[in-house]
């Protein structure tokens, strides 16, 4: 049997030629411009989108993008007593800020919709009267009591809780019978024993004989709602998924998912399941932390091409490993055959050296420097609002520049709005006193600077400057380089530290730094 939908050519599956056969397959599709890859990402609403979920996300992204097929998101929102206000929008928000957008999804509707398995009820309720009519499912009646102390019992004595498939055993008259009554009821799926091995894209051949080890799943509950194995599968079904690629923690489920396609007659999608995503010293990730969910790298200034970066890094599945990539490159990098096994040790300390990177690209890419420019527009507005001076600084020329001479230095936007480069937007404070003690040539340094600019007009270039500065400082008798570039500082920023002086002077242009040095003159002047 074909495990690859619409890969007629793969009759004989074996793990690794699965995935080099399926890329074959996969560029001929993607050569007539449509394939019948199609994968989705179906997360819970039950909390927001984190580290994980965006992982496993944009694996089915690449996957999708790579053999020119179609990624979708479901929303498997059938526990409603978990559900988490504002994480289904949040989730497809996420998605579309990461740069990894749905082809169908809730929001955008598709071909094989809704896309909310809320919304898919009566689907799954037929599937789960199809698999009773064919007594692959069965009415269970057993009170939460029972179920209760069954618990307890095998708890008591060391063993693994399970169902005893007590009412596979009821007569149709006695279902019949309680039915009638009203009685409430979940239904289970009968697990066959002798489960067949699977081909898993990166774990190899699996296999799980669940009979031995669970009792008859519930596939739909009392509520009217079924259970996440019988809805997914149902909806991978009807979706027309050719491959379901999630997280390493879905594997053991897979041979029981595979029981139901069985029962049902359906052909599976090819499974398979991405290693763990672990923090660097092998704990788990822990959404109690807060940190690792992406609304809140969002707030904190990570560039989602360099989340996306880190996330891949850290995994396998691609030819080569460097940083800096951004979503194009990891597309055509991607290898699904080089997924390993292992674990996947994130190193989030890592993440401003990836967003350093990734931002130098943006700034230096015209189309999306324009956009940093717009949020550092508003960042700077956000801070310095009430002190801004010279509206000069939100001008774009002026933004840009300050980017390019930053670029590389800085790790995030935000950084920029810190105190240490508030001269940026507005002019330095300093006292008397800090002046007349900083130097008693002040006043002579001031109006060497002041002839150097116009001389140098607005050639002004980091290069040159510094090349000016020391010949300048020499020209001063007493006063050091050093103690110079101090009072030059400190004219231009009111601060002891930052960037050199010559880039200060670059980013704040001639008009800007004859303003601060008259300043500078004046105040030596009267103390
Ligand atoms: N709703 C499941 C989850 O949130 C989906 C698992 C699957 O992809 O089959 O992990």
């Amino acid at each position: 049997m074909s495990l690859l939908r619409g890969f007629q050519c793969l009759t004989i599956v074996r793990n690794r030629q699965v995935v080099l056969q399926l890329t074959a397959a996969g560029r001929r599709c993607c050569s007539s411009g449509q394939s019948d890859v199609r994968v989705r990402f179906a997360p819970s609403p039950t909390g927001f989108l984190h580290l994980g979920g965006l992982r496993t996300a944009l694996y089915n992204y690449i996957f999708a993008k790579k053999y020119g097929g179609s990624f979708m998101v479901r929303l498997e929102d059938t526990d409603q007593s978990r559900l988490v206000p504002g994480a289904a929008e949040s989730i497809e928000d996420m998605l579309e800020w990461a740069g990894i957008p749905p082809d169908e999804s809730p929001r955008k509707g598709g071909p094989v919709g809704p896309y909310l398995q809320s919304q898919r009820l009566d689907l799954y309720q037929r599937t789960a009267q199809q698999l009773v009519e064919s007594h692959h499912a069965y009415y269970c009646f057993c009170s939460a009591q029972r179920l209760d102390l069954l618990k307890k019992e095998a708890l008591r004595s060391g063993q693994t809780p399970r169902y005893d498939n007590r009412c596979r055993h009821l007569q149709t008259n006695q279902v019949q019978e309680k039915l009638a009554q009203g009685a409430p009821h979940v239904i289970r799926f009968r697990l066959e024993a002798g489960v067949e091995p699977f081909q898993d894209l990166i774990f190899g051949l699996s296999h799980h004989d669940v009979a031995q080890v669970e009792g008859d799943p519930v596939v739909m509950k009392a509520d009217g709602f079924p259970t996440y194995h019988l809805a997914n599968i149902v909806d991978d079904h009807y979706m027309r998924i050719s491959h379901v690629l999630r997280g390493s923690e879905w594997l053991i489920s897979t041979s029981k998912h595979l029981l139901m396609y069985r029962a049902l007659g359906w052909q599976p999608p090819t499974f398979g399941h991405l290693p763990l995503l672990l923090n660097k010293d092998g704990s788990k990730l822990s959404k109690r932390q807060g940190d690792i969910f992406i609304q809140s790298f969002q707030r904190d200034g990570v560039l989602p091409e360099a989340l996306l970066d880190i996330t891949t890094h850290c995994g396998s599945g691609f030819n080569t490993n460097q940083i800096g990539r951004r979503i194009d490159e990891l597309i055509s990098e991607f290898n699904p055959s080089k997924i390993t096994t292992h674990s996947a040790l994130l190193d989030l300390e890592k993440l401003p050296e990836f967003n350093r990177i990734h931002l130098q690209q943006r700034i230096e890419d015209e189309e999306r420097c324009h956009l940093l420019i717009k949020d550092l527009q508003g960042l700077i507005q956000e801070a310095y609002t009430a002190e801004i001076q010279e509206k000069e600084v939100l001008h774009e020329d002026y933004l840009r520049r300050v980017l390019h001479l930053r670029k590389g230095h800085i790790s995030s936007l935000k950084e920029l709005v810190s105190p240490v480069y508030s001269y940026l937007w507005v002019r330095p404070s300093f006292s008397h006193q800090q002046v007349a003690t900083l130097s008693a040539e002040a006043q002579h340094i001031a109006s060497l600077i002041l002839r150097l600019i116009a001389e140098r007009g607005a050639e002004l270039t980091v290069e040159r400057l510094n090349k000016d500065l020391k010949v300048l400082a020499k020209q001063t008798k007493s006063t050091k380089y050093r103690e110079v570039m101090k009072l030059l500082r400190l004219a231009l920023s009111g601060l002891q530290q930052g960037p050199s002086v010559a880039e200060m002077m670059v980013s704040l242009g001639p008009a800007e730094i004859n303003h601060r040095f008259q300043k500078l003159l004046l105040l030596s002047e009267t103390s």
